[in-house]
């Protein structure tokens, strides 16, 4: 995943059922396959192993509950590991829905969650399914009234999530071209483990999602953002997942303006083909803190109904807060995106990167002066288009034009060092880092890869890149 998600064998093309095999490239070719055999274990089988491993003491984060100190080997235990598997191609099934909008019919709100599950998956992705489809039949409501979107409203059930984002990413690559004009994409999937609301979101998004939950009310009263604002930040950013903290990993620090805090988009889930690949505006909500059920067998409706959610009233408010997001954004008159806070986020991640370069390369590290500029000109040109939002002219059109595109130029036509298919310059699931996001990727992990000359050359990248974001909002008249 950390290369390119999706069919491991269709990098980069849509894996439909008539490409020719001769566009394939051959399982046992594809440097996607795992090479390394692996298998879970229950912890009543993993002990007789971990307790038997010599070598150094593992790192403290890898420590687990069982009463002895772990190492990491190799050896003296030997294990015989006999794993069936079979490799074969198989279908999956995308299960999308659409509302033709009644002006701007080729710009897509795209709505998502994924379907499979890796046993019975009540919360993971359950809750997301059931608030999803309680959002479109909230559409349904609204269309038998009379109301009729302006863009076009797309409704996504992806399929074989867990394997590698695949139908989400070979959905997206297969729509490549229509999804050129394609205004977000709102993703949901462990959406309600229990009361706690968490997202994540380009910081353009940000003040859109704060909003939105403004406008929806809470199950325990008020509404879910002073639900969310109570509750304080989440326990990890990201899907559940348990990271090693990785020496240099580049996580922003929450600016003094945010109130509730909104995450930056890894992966883990599906938005990535849409934003890191095609530059479309994302948001990602659910539940944030880790439920101890995850991807496991326990993960049934019997433990969602004891412990996640008794009475539905979270998953109601999910499905609005879904739902809303999606309505509002396909009939925005000037579309709700913040560049200026996007810019200063930059700025951040910037300043940050320059304090780990620094230390790094010490006398020799290179300039950051120029890219920060060009970080405050993208957040000035994001501040003055703000401004025209806010009076909107006669006619949008232009203005809306160039806050569509402003995202699609934050992607670095040639991708990121050795994944040429992650193109985002701001955002990307660390080479090393599992889902959690690294920010300015190409930047940060050619520090963490000590390399100089590449530091260089990727701060001239992200250079040009917010150059060309700010000029696409530059040209908003
Ligand atoms: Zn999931």
């Amino acid at each position: 995943m950390f290369e390119f998600p999706g069919d491991p064998t269709t990098p980069g093309i849509a894996s439909l059922p008539s490409l020719p095999d001769s566009q394939r490239i051959s399982p046992d070719q594809s440097a996607q396959m795992p090479r390394i055999p692996s298998t879970p274990l229950s912890y009543v089988d993993a002990w007789p192993i971990l307790e038997h491993l010599g070598g150094p003491d593992s790192p403290r984060s890898w420590q687990g509950s069982l009463p002895f100190t772990y190492h990491v080997g190799p050896g003296p235990v030997r294990v015989h590991m006999r794993l069936r598997q079979d490799y074969q191609f198989r279908t999956i099934w995308d299960v999308i829905g659409q509302v033709r909008g009644t002006d701007s019919p080729d710009e897509w709100v795209i709505a998502g969650n994924h379907r499979d599950a890796w046993v019975y998956g009540a919360v993971d992705p359950g809750s997301g399914t059931a608030a999803m489809l309680e959002s479109v039949h909230g559409i349904g409501e609204l269309l038998k009234s009379g109301w009729k979107p302006k863009r076009t409203i797309i409704f996504a059930s992806w399929d074989a999530e867990e394997e590698g984002l695949i139908g989400s990413t070979e959905w997206a690559e297969q729509h490549d071209p229509e999804l050129a004009s394609a205004i977000a994409y709102f993703n949901t999937d462990v959406a309600v483990s229990g009361p706690k609301f968490g997202a994540s979101a380009v910081p353009s998004l940000k003040p859109f999602l704060r909003d939105i939950t403004k406008a929806v009310p809470a199950a325990g009263g008020g509404t879910v953002y002073d639900a969310w604002r109570r509750a304080g930040p989440p326990e990890s950013e990201t899907e559940q997942e348990v990271h090693d903290p990785v020496p240099g990993a580049a996580h922003p620090a929450p600016l003094a303006s945010w109130d509730v805090m909104v995450g930056d988009l890894g992966s883990g889930s599906d938005y990535t083909p849409f934003l890191q690949h095609l530059g479309v505006p994302s948001t990602d909500i659910g539940s944030p803190d880790s439920y101890g059920v995850y991807h496991s067998v326990f993960d049934d409706f019997a433990w969602f109904k004891k412990f996640a959610d008794p009475d539905f009233l979270y998953e109601q408010q999910m499905a609005r807060v879904f739902g809303l997001e999606t309505i509002r954004m396909a009939d925005a008159d000037v579309l709700p995106f913040d560049y200026e806070e996007y810019g200063k986020e930059i700025e951040a991640y910037i300043d940050r990167a320059k304090k780990r370069a620094d230390i790094e390369f010490g006398a020799r590290a290179p300039s950051f002066v120029e890219a920060a500029q060009a970080a405050r000109r993208f957040e000035e040109a994001g501040a003055k288009i703000l401004s025209r939002e806010q009076r909107p002219p006669n006619d949008p059109g232009k203005l809306n034009r160039a806050l569509r595109e402003a995202e699609r130029a934050l992607l670095i036509p040639e991708g990121l060092p050795h994944r040429s298919w992650y193109r985002h310059a701001i955002y990307a699931p660390g080479e090393n880092t599992g889902y959690a996001a690294v920010v300015i990727p190409g930047v940060n992990e050619a520090i963490d890869g000590h390399d100089l000359g590449r530091t260089e050359q990727q701060l001239a990248t992200l250079m040009a890149a917010l150059e060309r974001a700010a000029r696409v909002l530059g040209n908003d008249h």
